[in-house]
């Protein structure tokens, strides 16, 4: 029976998740529930010093609030544990001893001014620097007087020499590298921790890893860890190599091109099915014309083989795009719970909110969706809503209070406002219609007057659902400053 189709995700933990890094996720992800496949989760923190607890907390969580669950791993648990690659530092130990007593690996002594000696010295001879092999077959002598002088050794892989190394990349086809350039390289540093070379394939191997799909930078780290395999004596896995997240710019994407971690755009107001949506189209070219995905559309649809080798161009418009796509799926109950936090934020509302004020919230924020891409834009939208309007400065803005017929259709409509039993949308259309027609004011000559005095500009959503929601109150105290301001 073939073995069990398993994928990783190993991310080291050494800043917030980047939405490069959940990419590679959901792409690992989308191939195990495609194939019925497993999904494992491992924390590479050997870099001690650039790795913390708070790093993986945001991996976690952010891969959490993406609904990307795994099967096996970090918190989950499992056969294979632990998962985090501190808590794995004696099975490495056990590896590298079995490798040694094999012939596989061995300890050099080496000083950091002796190699940085020998590397000078093959630069001068124009050769690429290589560890020369000098602790290859040292004696028992040598070995007792390194020891004496309180060297403390690492461990290097013996790198067979004049190999081909080759293997067949699910995304880049095949590639080859020659063993010569890579020389006897570190597997464990002299404080015993493993290199992420060497702990990553002992891991994948260990755990049962038969996929391994992962960020293109790695791809040069490839042929150290087939060597390792090989050295070890474990199946090789199939590697993909998923291309870079470039900005528009067509550098690598960071914080220069806007926000690159997967909490910056839960906090703008992103939906994660939108982000899902989005980074699945981030590399993966699906069949057809399609763009809106659900989960289960992109599980069934997503494949290795319409993944594509060249670099994909972060694109903040598209992002905005989709998320506005499945804002647009929400009620107005849930539109109204997406944006309160950002609503808040602005100072426009406090809670507790009375069940009148909710309601009334709901309609307004229902009124403005047309507008909002993502949950931070709701505040500038309702803005009207909540604050004053702006001073009447603008040359334009005063240019049209100043029309003789402004006075007269603000005038006209006050009075019919006034005069208005229910405040109702329908109401005020009616009496707005009946206002143009006895004054034979217009469009344009109509419109801008009332709408710079309920909002400062000409511009906006539906004036007469607009009003229904400032209320008779304010209303009419807005038509009255900007009728005084015609007069003045
Ligand atoms: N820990 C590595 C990283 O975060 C990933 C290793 C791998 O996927 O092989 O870059």
């Amino acid at each position: 029976m073939a073995k069990q189709m398993k994928v990783r995700f190993a991310p080291s933990p050494t800043g917030p998740f980047h939405i490069g890094g959940a990419r590679s996720a959901l792409f690992n992800w989308l191939v195990a529930r495609h194939a019925g496949g497993s999904f494992l989760v491992r924390i590479e923190d050997t870099d001690l010093s650039r790795s913390s607890r708070e790093s993986e907390e945001n991996i976690k969580e952010s891969m959490r609030w993406l609904g990307l669950d795994w099967d096996e791993g970090i918190d989950v648990g499992g056969p294979n544990g632990p998962y985090r690659q501190t808590e794995r530092l004696e099975i490495y130990q056990r590896e590298v001893q079995r490798l040694i007593s094999e012939g596989k690996a061995y300890y050099c002594y080496c000083s950091q001014e002796e190699l940085e000696q020998e590397r000078q010295e093959q630069l001068k001879e124009g050769r690429t620097p290589v560890y020369g092999g000098h602790c290859r077959h040292l004696t028992e002598e040598q070995i007792a007087r390194y020891k004496e002088e309180g060297r403390k050794p690492v461990v290097r892989l013996r790198v067979p020499e004049g190999e081909t190394i080759a293997f067949d990349d699910m995304v880049r086809g095949h590639v080859e590298f020659q063993s010569s350039g890579v020389g006897d390289f570190i597997i464990m540093k002299s404080d015993g921790i493993p290199v992420y070379n060497f702990a990553v394939v002992v891991d994948d191997s260990l755990m049962g890893v038969t996929h391994v799909i992962r960020a293109e930078e790695h791809l040069s780290n490839t042929p150290r860890q087939i060597a390792i395999y090989h050295a070890l004596g474990y199946e090789v896995p199939q590697f993909g190599h998923i291309s870079l997240i470039l900005g528009a710019d067509h550098k690598k994407m960071s914080k220069r091109h806007g926000a690159t971690s997967v909490t910056a755009y839960k906090d703008m107001g992103y939906l994660p099915e939108a982000v899902v949506n989005y980074l699945a189209l981030l590399g993966w070219a699906p069949k057809g014309e399609q763009e809106i995905f659900s989960r289960e559309e992109l599980i069934r649809a997503f494949s290795m083989d319409r993944v594509s080798s060249n670099d994909a161009v972060f694109d903040i418009e598209k992002l905005n795009w989709i998320n506005f796509q499945y804002m647009k799926k929400l009620s107005p109950e849930e539109l109204l719970d997406f944006v309160l936090p950002f609503l808040e934020k602005a100072g426009y509302v406090q809670q507790p909110l009375t069940e009148e004020k909710k309601d009334w919230l709901r309609q307004v924020v229902w009124y403005v969706r047309d507008r909002i891409s993502y949950g931070a834009q709701a505040p500038e939208q309702v803005r009207m809503f909540f604050e004053d309007v702006p001073p009447f400065e603008d040359p334009e803005v005063v240019d049209i209070l100043k029309q003789d017929t402004s006075a007269v259709i603000l005038k006209a409509f006050i009075e019919a406002l006034e005069a208005l039993p229910d405040f109702t949308e329908e109401a005020v259309t009616a009496a707005f219609k009946a206002v143009m027609k006895s004054t034979g004011i217009k469009g344009k000559a109509a419109f801008e007057p009332a709408r710079i005095a309920l909002t400062g500009v000409t511009k906006g959503p539906g004036m007469y659902e607009m009003i229904a929601l400032f209320g008779r109150e304010k209303t009419l105290a807005l038509l009255r400053k900007a009728l005084a301001f015609c007069k003045g």
